[in-house]
């Protein structure tokens, strides 16, 4: 990777007693040259938004995944919203998904006026317990929302079969999924619609960004319709040359096109996600050899349904063989140089939801539990094996060495 695209967090440093060291942050977007010139290339063509680059990323999206249609819009909660008004779930329905996902896959269920319905995760994983997903139907239920938790595929098979028995609907939040196979599929051509998010720091990013998937053309023109007000069909191409001042408004629509600036990005980031993939892969075995000596870490599932995309290495601690709580970990690691985050702070645990549905702590057991001792380490292409080994792992040793039971 050129050093070129180094961040001013490249040069934060921290004095440690040994001298100073550069701060693993932990995440860096990686944007090449390719990407930088496609943009200018944008910009000096005179077309900005929605246009002919979005055509060739969309395309090349689908061929990419093996997807008939993909729409692109301008994040995947945009998408996650577009799927729900296009399969009409309304305010008399109820839509199952998982406490441990980011605040979009819920808020869009409240958008369309339904109702957000949980169902707890995996005891020792961090996707939904399909087990449970049949208790939590009822005649109100519409459709369930899996999320592919880090990259790491749902048992989609399971929920395919509880989809068709209840007559629901199954929209995919692979917000973290780019390039993930479930047996041997690509995640995004197996549910009825499948939605990816661009955002800046996944795996494949557009800044802000997002895709809709399907194999089915008439709910492709209906998310596609209402990513644009709800006008006629390609009615960007109204102020070209092969266009007509002329549309009509079929439906109450939104503003959820993605530009030309931000497809131009996501066609040089797509050609290279196997690349990314490989990159992060390597990381990851380093990552569970130089980690898995340690009795107080357990590390990330890596699953059995296929191809995991590894948008995130998350590790929980056995806090019960440590002297400090998670939080203090976090706390000691950022002091010594290593950025970290938390995936996700469950939904059910944040204020609105909890006085908005009455939801407590307790509800979701394995979900706060994880969510108590989990920690999401660094982990991106241009992270070099010294940062895993000598950087994050040693200074991760060292706090745990110094405060174990
Ligand atoms: C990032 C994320 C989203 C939202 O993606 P945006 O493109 O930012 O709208 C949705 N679900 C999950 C699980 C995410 O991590």
């Amino acid at each position: 990777m050129p050093s070129d695209t180094a961040t001013t967090e490249d040069f934060l440093t921290k004095t440690n007693g040994e001298g100073t060291r550069p701060f693993v942050s932990f995440h860096k977007p990686l944007i090449g040259q390719e990407e930088i010139d496609e943009v200018v290339d944008t910009l000096r063509s005179g077309w900005l938004t929605t246009g002919p680059k979005t055509q060739k990323f969309e395309k090349a999206f689908a061929q990419y995944v093996g997807s008939e249609f993909a729409v692109a819009v301008n994040s995947c909660t945009a998408g996650l919203h577009l799927a729900l008004a296009a399969t009409n779930v309304g305010p008399e329905h109820e839509v199952i998904t998982t406490p441990y996902t980011f605040a979009a896959t819920a808020e869009v269920v409240l958008y369309t006026g339904a109702k957000p319905v949980l169902v707890d995760i995996e005891r020792d994983g961090f996707n939904i317990d399909v087990n449970k997903i049949e208790r939590a139907i009822t005649p109100k239920t519409r459709a369930i929302i899996p999320v592919h938790f880090a990259g790491q595929p749902c048992d989609m098979e399971a929920i395919l079969d509880i989809a068709r028995r209840h007559n629901l609907t199954v929209i995919e939040d692979a917000a973290h999924a780019v390039a993930a196979e479930y047996h041997g599929k690509k995640i995004g051509t197996i549910s009825p619609l499948t939605v990816f998010s661009f955002y800046a720091t996944k795996n494949l990013t557009t800044g802000e960004g997002g895709m809709v998937t399907t194999n089915d053309r008439a709910l492709a023109d209906r998310v596609r319709s209402l990513s644009l007000h709800g006008l006629s069909r390609d009615a960007w191409k109204r102020y070209s040359k092969a266009g007509s001042w002329y549309y009509e408004i079929l439906h109450l629509g939104y503003k959820y096109n993605l530009t030309d600036i931000q497809s131009a990005i996501g066609l040089h980031q797509l050609a290279k996600i196997e690349k990314f993939l490989d990159d992060r892969r390597r990381l990851v075995e380093l990552y569970d050899q130089s980690l898995a000596e340690l009795p107080e870490v357990m590390l990330p599932p890596h699953g059995t349904n296929g191809r995991h995309a590894w948008h995130l290495y998350v590790v929980r601690l056995r806090t019960d063989k440590l002297r400090i709580s998670r939080d203090e970990v976090i706390t000691k690691l950022a002091e010594q140089g290593i950025g970290t985050s938390v995936h996700f702070i469950p939904l059910h645990l944040h204020p609105f939801y909890r006085t908005t549905f009455g939801w407590a702590p307790g509800d979701f057991p394995n979900a706060l539990r994880t969510y108590e001792s989990a920690i999401s380490l660094p982990l991106y292409p241009q992270m070099e094996p010294h940062d895993v080994r000598d950087r994050v792992v040693a200074t991760l040793k060292q706090v745990i060495h110094e405060n174990r039971r």
